[in-house]
């Protein structure tokens, strides 16, 4: 796909992320999954919502795209998500065999809180996946979805930082 259409539904996906407002307190991730040019889910973070800790956008949003498909699978789609997906997102694009995955935020631009493991890239997920036919690039919208978030800088307090 080409620069504008990324542009253009990585808004779609700042949209849905901060429906609910765009403060980093509130997890303001959003996730748009894309089929033949077409938004086939958008979906927000809910892990406080629906008190599910893996209610990450980007399941929220495989979970709802893949329900009309043959073992959800999701060939040929795009899934954007304004922050680099963490390991279990980027895991579950890899099941659910989305073809590319399109960011904003990456890990730099970002606290460490929103990661799992200190020294493993989730990027490192894709480019060690048995597939062939996914690719990952980050750094859409980076500025407008960098600061949705709580920034490497910020000193956050350790109760908010969901990977401890
Ligand atoms: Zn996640």
């Amino acid at each position: 796909m080409d620069l504008e259409s990324d542009v253009r539904f990585m808004r779609e996906a700042l949209k849905v992320a901060t429906q609910d407002g765009a403060d980093p307190a509130l997890s303001p991730i959003g996730c748009v999954i894309v089929m033949e040019g077409k938004i086939v889910a958008a979906e927000r973070n809910h892990v406080a919502r629906h008190h599910d800790a893996v209610a990450h956008a980007e399941i929220e949003a495989i979970r709802k795209a893949g329900r009309t498909f043959d073992n959800g699978e999701l060939r040929g789609a795009t899934l954007y998500t304004t922050l680099q997906p963490c390991g279990m997102c980027t895991m579950a694009s890899i099941w659910s065999k989305v073809g590319r995955i399109v960011f904003g935020a990456g890990r730099r631009d970002v606290h460490q809180m929103y990661f799992e493991a200190r020294h493993v890239d989730t990027l490192d997920f894709v480019a060690n996946a048995y597939r062939d036919d996914l690719s990952i690039e980050g750094g859409v919208l980076r500025d407008d979805c960098s600061k949705l978030y709580y920034r490497p800088w910020d000193k956050v307090p350790l109760v908010k930082q969901g990977n401890k």
